[in-house]
């Protein structure tokens, strides 16, 4: 395992092997997750432990491939250069309350949703605990704005690597690292079921966001092609076990696409569905993907959509689109630099 994945008591573990006191692991746990990019940097650590964790674990820093700013609001998007030459983008929004990171997850991804630019090259591989850190640390020392939220919503499926997510939790929530609250973390997933459960055993006090863009399973299915092996019904009910475990609100994202999605009647039938559930709804104007023919729903039909919802009980807010001028939603600067290049 690389040593920026390994937790403080990991490391403190590996380098008593190497007969070195436990102070020694904090103070390099402590550099690695203040983003240095070389061990040189690591002024307190004697030399040829320096060599040492050099020859051992080669220290590599993501550099930037593209990056972007939104002339409108100041959203930087960033394409970020891996160790073996695979690309990875990662966003930074600026809200109210704080600067918020949107990490990617895995290179690609399996599951195939047809509104996603992030999908449509496939699973290129799993990002290790120590990459989506990364994604964090150097947006923020790129940037130099601090960075209080995360959310798990860039390209690839948070719960399709699931442990590798577990530990870049653990990561950026230690106190001798980044510290970021639990509750500042939003991880988003469009519907794995067994784990959906699998994460409410863990009672983190994260926020959990379900991608769910249809309101039965024959539309859901339609855009969704992961509906088919967990349709909606298997999927509420592991939300409503997740809620019961953890006593924390879900939001489910609904993407509103033109005539697909957006009627009065898909309203109401997700109102019938998410009642009692304490659920929150974000609905997202699509994101016109360039290869797809789907479009976004008007104004019109998301404003009265959202209406329904509010008056059967069921908050729901329009996300307010970030990024508009910069390739920001999912998977599209990467795969748009890959077009252009041929690679990452
Ligand atoms: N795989 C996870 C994490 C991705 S989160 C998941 O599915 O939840 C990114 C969110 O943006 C998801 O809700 C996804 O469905 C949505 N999304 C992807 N492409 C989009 C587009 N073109 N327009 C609007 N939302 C999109």
């Amino acid at each position: 395992m690389h040593l920026k994945s390994m937790t403080l008591p990991e490391m403190t573990d590996r380098l008593k092997q190497m007969g070195l006191p436990s102070f020694r692991a904090k103070q390099v746990y402590s550099w690695l997750h203040k983003g240095v990019r070389s061990y040189d940097e690591m002024t307190n650590i004697p030399q040829s432990l320096r060599q040492q964790l050099q020859q051992e674990y080669p220290l590599f820093a993501p550099k930037v491939v593209r990056k972007q700013e939104s002339k409108l609001d100041g959203t930087i998007k960033y394409l970020w250069q891996l160790a073996d030459g695979n690309c990875v983008e990662t966003v930074l929004m600026r809200y109210h309350y704080g600067n918020t990171v949107c990490i990617s997850t895995e290179v690609g991804c399996l599951m195939g949703c047809a509104f996603c630019a992030s999908t449509l090259g496939g699973l290129v591989r799993r990002l290790e605990p120590h990459e989506m850190l990364d994604q964090v640390l150097f947006t923020q020392i790129d940037s130099g704005l601090p960075v209080s939220h995360i959310v798990l919503m860039g390209i690839g499926e948070p719960l399709d690597n699931f442990d590798n997510v577990m530990r870049f939790l653990e990561l950026v929530n230690s106190e001798d690292g980044m510290n970021i609250s639990m509750r500042h973390i939003s991880l988003s997933t469009c519907g794995l079921v067994p784990k959906i459960d699998e994460l409410a055993k863990r009672k983190l006090q994260i926020s959990l966001a379900i991608s769910l863009h249809g309101p039965n399973n024959e539309k859901r299915s339609r855009v969704m092609p992961v509906n088919k092996a967990y349709p909606i019904e298997e999927l509420i009910a592991a939300c409503r076990r997740y809620y019961d475990a953890t006593g924390r609100r879900i939001h489910f994202e609904y993407a509103m696409i033109d005539g697909m999605n957006d009627s009065q009647e898909d309203a109401k039938e997700l109102l019938r569905l998410l009642k009692g559930l304490g659920a929150h709804v974000n609905l997202i104007p699509l994101n016109h993907v360039e290869e797809s023919p789907l479009k976004p729903s008007s104004k019109k039909a998301v404003a009265r959509f959202q209406q329904i919802l509010e008056s059967g009980g069921v908050t729901a807010t329009v996300r307010r689109t970030l990024g508009g001028d910069i390739d920001a939603s999912c998977g599209q600067l990467r795969r748009k630099h890959a077009k252009e290049i041929k690679q990452c």
